[in-house]
């Protein structure tokens, strides 16, 4: 960042001291990761220069030969990824990629069934504070009390007295399998087209993980920054028969020109994740989630649905007299980033939340194991069984540093730039 330094001190401190706080704190945000070096580099190229409205071949704007090919590239390998008969990589994140199959699919008013945010859905899954809950009338799904897993039986009754034009399904804070064989069976018999946002587990979906929304559903959203370790952006998927109206909902109907720069950086993430190598990260993600929840398990916590299929992991702190936003401020003290999260039937606000959320993507980037999935467990249980004492904190501070200091991030740049 020479000419940075040089130009914009002000911005390149920022940037360096965000490289140190990466590099010396665990990342436990469940929807983080960290890129490759090559995905960086592609972020920051010289597509960021660029226009071109419109799709490969057919831009309202000259000189976009090489934007079309990486346009296409990123396209072909996520159709070869996923199996996708169709792909649309504009979207500049998760929600514009949401926003584009509901204007596809709904007019203003229409029904929309989705995942309640309460329970782990999305915010574009239809909150009335979003633009989804407020532009469609909106049915909610959610977990059942005793299991803390998803209520299909609900899911079914809502969908045959609603007769929604959609159903959604997918989640930010789930830790178990979604069954979308059965959502799309239930969707059939009312004759409602079906969308999996799969922003979170892309990844694991990419590797044969965790069941593939197709051949079952429609349309398939994704982020590209969570599991599947690309640059921050949005994908759609979807079958032949919608592909032309969807590129349209994407632009004209609620874009601009693409992020090229980006689209450059999701075709490399798309190549990463078809590598040989990809498939063993993401196990090792699921070992590490399934080694730190045994952890937590052992110390004394109850976890949402008591554990955890995925990446991530929703603990109620609650249950020990904690709260979520107490919590999250005493680990990050602590140099342990997580975020506080409802937990289902919370009875506390969501500023608040009885709960944290827990991922294991990016430590797992960064080379940890289960060996040290244990550590941080232990870790998390001692400062959470006295949040309010700085001495422990400052001990477990220690402690984290002397473990990211062995698996260094970005290890050849920071040398090179000194930080
Ligand atoms: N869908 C799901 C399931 C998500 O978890 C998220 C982000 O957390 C999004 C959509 C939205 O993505 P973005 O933040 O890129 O708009």
């Amino acid at each position: 960042m020479k000419i940075l330094f040089d130009v914009d001190p002000a911005v390149a401190d920022a940037i360096a001291s965000e490289t140190r706080r990466q590099n010396q704190t665990l990342e436990l945000i469940a929807s983080e990761n960290f890129v490759s070096e090559a995905v960086l580099e592609a972020t920051g190229s010289v597509f960021t220069n660029k226009y071109a409205e419109g799709y490969p071949a057919k831009r309202y704007y000259g000189g976009c030969e090489f934007a079309d090919q990486v346009e296409t590239l990123a396209r072909e390998r996520a159709m070869k990824l996923f199996g996708a008969e169709h792909v649309n990589a504009q979207p500049h994140s998760g929600s514009q990629a949401n926003i584009a199959v509901y204007m596809t699919v709904c007019k203003p008013g229409d029904t929309i069934l989705g995942m309640s945010l309460a329970h782990g859905g999305h915010l574009t899954h239809g909150h009335p504070l979003n633009f989804s809950g407020k532009m469609y009338n909106v049915k909610s799904y959610a977990v059942r009390a005793d299991t803390e897993q998803i209520d299909y039986d609900e899911l079914a009754g809502l969908a045959a007295e609603h007769k929604p034009r959609l159903i959604v399904c997918g989640a930010s804070a789930y830790p178990r399998i979604i069954d979308f064989a059965r959502i799309a069976e239930i969707a059939r018999s009312v004759k409602a087209v079906t969308m999996a946002d799969i922003a979170h587990i892309a990844g694991l979906v990419a590797a044969g993980l965790h069941p593939s929304p197709f051949p079952h559903m429609d349309f398939v959203t994704t982020t590209t920054h969570k599991t599947l370790r690309g640059p921050r952006g949005g994908l759609i998927m979807c079958r032949q028969e919608y592909a032309k109206d969807l590129d349209r909902a994407v632009f004209p109907g609620t874009q601009g020109g693409p992020l090229v720069h980006v689209i450059a950086a999701k075709a490399v993430c798309l190549w990463e994740a078809l590598q040989p190598g990809f498939v063993p990260y993401q196990r090792q993600i699921l070992a590490n989630a399934s080694a730190l929840a045994r952890t937590l398990l052992e110390e004394g916590f109850r976890l949402v649905s008591g554990g955890t299929d995925n990446h991530l992991m929703l603990v109620d702190v609650f249950s020990r007299g904690v709260t979520g936003k107490d919590a999250e401020q005493a680990l990050e003290r602590a140099n342990i980033t997580v975020n506080k999260n409802a937990i289902p039937f919370d009875k506390n606000p969501p500023m608040v939340a009885s709960g944290i959320r827990i991922g294991t993507p990016a430590i797992t980037s960064r080379g940890l194991k289960e060996e040290e999935m244990t550590e941080i467990g232990r870790l998390i249980s001692r400062v959470l069984r006295a949040p309010a004492d700085g001495t422990v904190q400052q001990q477990v501070r220690q402690a984290v540093l002397a473990l990211t200091a062995k698996f260094p991030l970005y290890a050849a740049r920071m040398a090179a730039s000194g930080v």
